[in-house]
């Protein structure tokens, strides 16, 4: 175990399409397979590391509410859908030879735990992944929010963001090459400039708790790695 960590408890926000690959099905095996072993990678450094997973792969609230759906149904059937991919990521980390759980903010208590906090404390002590499903339980939230949430009840050092580009831009990378990535940022310049890194309740979250926030490439070479061992990688908001 190294001893030249930056941060020792972390919490890590996957959205759910971080399990899709490509155009395909939104649960990929190859995805789950290569997103375990970055985790096993910081485990191995000593690394004491929460979860959260979103669901937009599945079904999202909003756009389940543009269809018809009532939000609050359409909000409840979104957080399911964190708990099917909670589901997935733990076995996928369980065959790579992690101790892991699954806590749920709604109880279902035939496939997981229920989310209580001391427990889940005891759990990361442990040294388990504890895989926080069901986003913070309530509608009108988003997975975002409840990996802040779950973050400062944990009492984390950081959230780690990982999403499928290397940082957060001053524009869509996408639709503007010429963009430029933001090394640091403060919680108020995210806000009053409305970038795209976690939505307001979740930055709000973050600075009032002073957690810094780390939006980085989870696909790139060995970052998780590399920011538990204080190196630069992607942006930090704090
Ligand atoms: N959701 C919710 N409350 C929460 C967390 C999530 O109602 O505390 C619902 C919401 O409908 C959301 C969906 O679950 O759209 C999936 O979560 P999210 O969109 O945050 O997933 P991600 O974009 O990270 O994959």
């Amino acid at each position: 175990m190294s001893n030249d960590r930056r941060y020792k408890r972390i919490l890590l926000k996957l959205s759910g399409e971080m399990l899709r690959h490509g155009d395909g099905d939104g649960i990929s095996a190859e995805r789950l397979k290569q997103l375990s072993l970055e985790i096993v990678g910081v485990k191995k450094m000593g690394a004491e590391i929460g979860i959260v997973i979103g669901g937009g792969n599945i079904l999202r609230g909003t756009a389940a509410s543009e269809k018809g759906i009532d939000r609050v149904s359409a909000d409840h059937m979104g957080m399911l859908a964190t708990v099917i991919n909670s589901l997935a990521l733990q076995n996928a980390l369980e065959r790579e030879g992690l101790e892991t759980r699954v806590m749920t903010a709604i109880a279902m208590e035939q496939l997981a735990e229920p989310y209580i906090r001391r427990r889940a404390i005891r759990h990361i002590e442990r040294g388990r992944v504890v895989i926080f499903a069901g986003g913070t339980g309530n509608p009108y939230f988003s997975t975002d929010t409840a990996a802040a949430l779950r973050a400062v009840e944990i009492q984390a050092d950081v959230v780690l963001k990982g999403t499928k580009v290397d940082g957060v831009y001053e524009a869509d990378p996408v639709k503007n090459p010429s963009a430029k990535m933001f090394d640091t940022l403060g919680y108020i310049d995210v806000l009053n400039k409305g970038l795209r890194v976690m939505d307001a309740t979740a930055i709000s979250l973050c600075m009032e708790n002073s957690l810094p926030i780390v939006v980085f490439n989870m696909n790139g070479a060995l970052n998780l790695q590399k920011i538990l061992r204080g190196e630069n990688v992607g942006t930090i908001v704090s």
